[in-house]
């Protein structure tokens, strides 16, 4: 599936820096970033939202987590990075093919849990 920007990009149709890849996922640098580090998780699989997983996802949703760990690692941001997940277009998703927004490098309010 190559219908979005995304989809494009995983599937080489569109040039970008993998910083990560393995199987199941590639890392990209997030091309508006919203903080020093913003690497974008992307899926090979195009699944359109989190909501739109279904249970034999299962295993791809926990390989997305723990490839988010090694990015993280792999940035030296693995002790204070946030993990975010746009769901629909209330939510700010603007591309259909999910992905997870590592975001680092700068100060978090405490308790703050948007952006
Ligand atoms: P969403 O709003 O869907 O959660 O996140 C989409 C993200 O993808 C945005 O942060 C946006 O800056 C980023 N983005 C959109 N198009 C491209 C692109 O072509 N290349 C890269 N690297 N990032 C993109």
């Amino acid at each position: 599936m190559s219908d979005t920007i995304f989809g494009k990009i995983v599937a080489g149709e569109i040039p970008a820096e993998f910083i990560y890849e393995d199987d199941h996922c590639v890392a990209i640098n997030d091309i508006a970033p919203q903080a020093p580090v913003h690497v974008l998780v992307i899926p090979k699989k195009a699944i359109p939202r989190l909501a739109d997983a279904e249970a034999h996802d299962q295993d791809l949703l926990g390989h997305l987590l723990l490839a988010a760990g090694n990015v993280a690692r792999q940035l030296g941001v693995e002790d204070a990075f946030r993990l975010i997940i746009n769901n629909g277009e209330g939510a700010g998703q603007t591309v259909f093919h999910l992905h997870l927004h590592i975001i680092a490098g700068r100060e978090f309010a405490e308790g703050h849990m948007a952006g």
